[in-house]
């Protein structure tokens, strides 16, 4: 039989070699019902806080036929786990149905687990924090024990100094994740995995900000080369583009830009490739010059404009849907 225990990254099994002079008995798994945490008031980065140390001093001091613990956490000797996080080493001493000796009376019904390290002075890091909880997750899963306490929580040890670090919250430690949004600055947006334009703008609806304010509040960067990172204009996008309360619109907008009904292309050129470029610099799809020479900057702005208003359409191309399009913005359009 195997227990999920094992499947832990950053368990070692010990069971054998560690130093011993008999054997303890094997009551079975189910004769555990209290998992009792201790610490070894040893400090976490000495030379002697590890299960190794642990199992010499029990075995030549104490006389013990071995370690006392099932279950001993090395803050000092980190295992990378297959997420990239670092974990404290557990080392895996006895079945977890033996009766080693670690609460005296309650041995028989009672795990033993120790976090290496005095409390008094140390402090529990994330790596160790991180197999303190993985391990009793298993353990749960697993269904050793029923209970928790500290070493001090069982009967006849309440003067004990053990375990002394908050084991109930130890246990229900969640590692931070990289998904963690990023500190926004005021008036700033950071971009993050996953975001576009309309995300960004869809997450403010309420404050009225668009995809059309973001582009205009923002002309160096590229909405379809967005990076996770790069921080953009938020605050100030906010009616950039969209027009203020109380603002008339401008009805001349449409008839200031008229707009040729041929079609054009990369290449194209004459009065209706310049009535174009003014109508894009309008609507702040710039586009550069308005030469009537339609470039490779002309195409690039027609794209940007077709991937917020024809997003099926995105061909670079100057036809009679863009058109329409075109209108219509400029129609709405302040100013
Ligand atoms: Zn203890």
């Amino acid at each position: 039989m195997s227990y999920s225990f094992e499947k832990l990254p950053q368990l070692v099994d010990k069971r054998e070699g560690m130093r011993e002079r008999g054997e303890y008995i094997d009551y079975g798994v189910a004769s555990k019902k209290v998992r009792v945490w201790h610490h070894s008031l040893t400090e976490k980065y000495l030379g002697g806080s590890d299960a190794e140390a642990f199992a010499a001093y029990h075995v030549n001091t104490n006389g013990w036929p071995g370690i006392g613990y099932q279950f001993v956490i090395e803050p000092k000797n980190l295992v990378k786990g297959p997420d990239g996080k670092m974990r404290a080493r557990i080392v895996w001493c006895h079945n977890p149905g033996v009766k080693s000796y670690h609460v005296g009376n309650s041995n028989k019904m009672s795990l033993g687990i120790c976090v290496a390290g005095d409390y008094r002075k140390d402090k529990l890091d994330e790596a160790t924090l991180l197999s303190i909880s993985e391990l009793h997750a298993v353990l749960v899963k697993d269904g050793i024990g029923d209970t928790d306490k500290s070493h001090n929580e069982m009967p006849g040890y309440s003067w004990k100094d053990c375990c002394v670090f908050d084991y109930e919250e130890a246990i229900k430690f969640k590692p931070v994740t990289k998904d963690k949004k990023p500190e926004q600055l005021p008036g700033k947006y950071t971009v993050q995995e996953g975001d576009t334009f309309w995300s960004i703008a869809g997450n403010d609806g309420a404050q009225g900000v668009t995809v059309n304010d973001l582009i205009a509040a923002n002309p160096n960067v590229n909405p379809r080369k967005l990076k996770v990172g790069q921080v953009i204009n938020f605050g100030k996008a906010q009616n950039a583009y969209t027009k203020k309360p109380g603002q008339p619109k401008n009805p001349q907008a449409s008839y200031k830009y008229p707009l040729p009904s041929d079609v054009l292309k990369q290449g194209s050129k004459g009065i209706g490739v310049k009535q174009l470029q003014n109508a894009l610099n309008a609507v702040y799809f710039k586009c550069g010059t308005a030469d009537g020479f339609f470039g490779p900057k002309v195409r690039d702005a027609l794209r940007r404009f077709q991937m917020v208003y024809l997003p099926y359409e995105v061909d670079g191309v100057y036809g009679p849907n863009t058109r329409r399009k075109l209108q219509a913005v400029l129609k709405s359009k302040a100013g």
